[in-house]
């Protein structure tokens, strides 16, 4: 995950710890040396400059330039503004309505039918409750992938076969988890290989009509600048509560996280990182950060 970018960073942290103390036209070519990495690695032009104009700021700072270790202390700031950048504090779910109601959008080949059954069996194995809904009223494998993943993972699963939209079938389906008990109910939509009017005013409909605890837009990371194009397009039609992130895993430049937090402003709240279904993790900055520095 995100291996040239921890690469890239590796090669500049080691120039920067060998360093004794750093001259401000050193923190300033280091800095332009850093800049280069986020751009080669898809964070968006604006973003990388915002970002290291901020590192800047605090890095020809008298404390730093006279520390003992001020290599350290750059790498430390650069951290800390990643950290920021990704969003800053880890945001959880909102499942405190009960029963609570998330709804997964998305671009077709995202992985949102995956997402919908990794989140229902990561709420299962932490003692709740879930249902899985299918509202693709035009695509039966759409249903059936959901159905098969519902079925094996031993989570109850809602569809209704007859319903001409999705509104009709999360109406049915609050009307069924109160039947079952269900405590969380996460909610499966259409999508298409491009953002399509049609789907987009049925989704409209639904939110308005409906309310949802969360509207979790999954955007898949390995398609970069273009994951950011996407959550615009979207934001027309339905205000996402968060991002859920897949394919991190398989994602080796590793910026579209950075461009997609800072350029949306909603907080990633999960991030995929498999194919299987245990393959899902809370979203934390911090640890993500981490991992970026390397
Ligand atoms: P949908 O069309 O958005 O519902 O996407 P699917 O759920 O069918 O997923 C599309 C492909 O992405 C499938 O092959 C999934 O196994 C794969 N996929 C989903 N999430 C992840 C992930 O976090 N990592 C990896 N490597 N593959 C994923």
């Amino acid at each position: 995950m995100f291996e040239s970018l921890v690469d890239k960073f590796s090669g500049i942290f080691k120039k920067l710890r060998s360093k004794g103390k750093l001259s401000p036209q050193e923190v300033e070519s280091i800095l332009k040396e850093l800049r280069m990495v986020l751009l080669e690695s898809d964070v968006h032009y604006k973003v990388a400059k915002d970002l290291i104009n901020r590192v800047k700021e605090r890095a020809v700072g008298r404390e730093v330039l006279e520390s003992v270790t001020p290599g350290e202390m750059v790498i430390k700031i650069l951290w800390d503004e990643i950290r920021k950048c990704l969003g800053g504090e880890t945001q959880n779910l909102n499942i405190s309505a009960l029963p609570s109601f998330l709804l997964l959008v998305g671009l077709q080949g995202s992985g949102k039918t995956t997402t919908c059954a990794k989140l229902a069996l990561r709420l299962k194995r932490q003692g709740h409750f879930p249902l899985l809904v299918s509202t693709d009223t035009r695509r039966p494998a759409a249903k059936e992938q959901l159905k098969t993943l519902a079925q094996n993972a031993q989570i109850d699963f809602f569809d209704e076969p007859d319903a001409t939209s999705p509104l009709e079938v999360v109406k049915k389906a609050r009307v069924f988890a109160r039947q079952k008990s269900n405590d969380v109910v996460i909610v499966d939509t259409a999508g298409r290989l491009h953002v399509e009017e049609m789907l987009l005013a049925e989704l409209r409909e639904l939110v308005e009509q409906e309310s949802f605890q969360e509207t979790l837009l999954v955007l898949d990371a390995t398609t970069g600048q273009e994951a950011v194009k996407v959550a615009k397009s979207f934001e027309e039609w339905v205000k996402p509560t968060g991002i859920i992130l897949t394919k991190v895993d398989t994602d080796a430049r590793g910026g579209a996280v950075l461009s997609i937090v800072s350029q949306t402003g909603w907080p990633v709240k999960l991030v995929g990182t498999g194919e299987k279904l245990e393959q899902i993790e809370t979203f934390h900055p911090d640890r993500m950060a981490s991992r970026i520095l390397g």
